[in-house]
């Protein structure tokens, strides 16, 4: 049995998604005439009470482009030192925005209105303007962590009243969501940009969409296409993502259930010294002292467990739609016989 861990990324299309995406009426997108596209953009605009999407090929490019266009050259972005936009995009907050970056240390990824308030720049030349505050939901380095809206609400009131635009980076919104049990239309009213991954839990094999204001989205478009994002026959792609928004969102809990799992048997383990409260579908580990990282995901790959290394002594699982029931048992029965 081969059982992949490593991200939920890794998921492919199931005969079903693979038919509606050979059935989507599609067209040339970059020339605005593409349906699937639009009803993907719109479907999701309306769940989380936005005016506008726009589909782009990657999480990547969806965060970017809201940073640029939510900052000018010199401004200063707050976000939290795990941050994706900060940590695995490459620097391209620098390369496209020209602006710089302050790290806060929240909680697993999660900032405050006070930890937050405290960094923005008094105005005065010396300092580069604070105008744009990123929060990640679910926080992907944190474990999985995720905000409540209420947790999120004296942010959007600290923005709102120190002139701060927000922006939301849910690569995982949908498993926050499941998890907080919150609305997804109650986001709309927080953030002015959401990037939301249709290629992460929600199984499908491509795409992220910038949800925002009528305005922000006209502006987004042209930075999507100087980028080279501008896709043409993108509704084959868009298809899948409304089959997974149609399909794929309830079925979430199961690999929360499944990442909760692994939690449980790993606490057990002696050789591990700490899990990452699980609260999603993300579980990071940390070994002892005596075990490397990259030692114990090799042992795990040859009993066809595959994950990643997290650091030096931290692993990290992630559970998704291609890890079934018995995948989960047969890694925790596997886990129980190491030492
Ligand atoms: C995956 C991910 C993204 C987007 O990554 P892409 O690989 O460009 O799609 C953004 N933010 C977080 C937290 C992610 O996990």
């Amino acid at each position: 049995m081969i059982v992949d861990l490593r991200s939920d990324t890794v998921t492919r299309p199931g005969k079903e998604m693979l038919e509606a995406m050979i059935n989507a009426r599609v067209g040339d997108d970059v020339l605005d005439e593409d349906e699937t596209v639009h009803e993907l953009e719109r479907k999701l605009a309306l769940m989380f009470n936005m005016e506008a999407g726009l589909f782009c090929p990657s999480g990547t490019m969806t965060n970017q482009i809201a940073i640029k266009c939510f900052t000018q050259p010199m401004d200063e972005v707050i976000c939290d030192e795990t941050a994706h936009v900060y940590r695995y995009e490459g620097g391209g907050i620098a390369f496209n925005s020209a602006s710089s970056v302050r790290l806060l240390y929240g909680d697993r990824g999660r900032l405050t209105p006070e930890l937050i308030e405290a960094e923005i720049n008094p105005v005065d030349l010396h300092y580069p303007k604070s105008s744009l505050v990123v929060l990640e939901n679910t926080v992907n380095r944190g474990g999985g962590s995720c905000y409540t809206l209420e947790q999120i609400e004296p942010i959007y009131h600290l923005c709102r009243l120190k002139n701060l635009k927000l922006h939301l980076d849910g690569a995982r919104l949908f498993n926050a969501l499941i998890k907080t049990g919150d609305k997804a239309s109650g986001y709309g009213a927080m953030f002015d940009g959401i990037s939301i991954c249709l290629s992460k839990g929600l199984g499908a094999p491509v795409g992220s969409v910038l949800l925002a204001s009528e305005e922000t989205i006209a502006k987004a478009k042209r930075i999507r296409k100087v980028l080279g994002g501008g896709m043409r026959q993108a509704g084959f792609l868009a298809a899948a993502g409304i089959y997974a928004l149609d399909n794929h969102v309830n079925r979430m809990q199961n690999d929360h259930d499944h990442a909760a799992l692994l939690e449980t048997s790993l606490n057990s383990l002696p050789f591990i010294k700490k899990v990452l409260p699980v609260e999603t579908n993300i579980v990071i580990f940390e070994l002892d002292d005596r075990y490397d990282a990259s030692h114990f995901v090799e042992k795990l790959k040859d009993l066809g467990i595959k994950c990643n290394t997290f650091g030096k002594q931290k692993i990290r699982f992630v559970t998704h739609l291609d890890v079934s029931e018995d995948m989960v048992q047969y890694t925790l029965d596997q886990l129980k016989k190491l030492h």
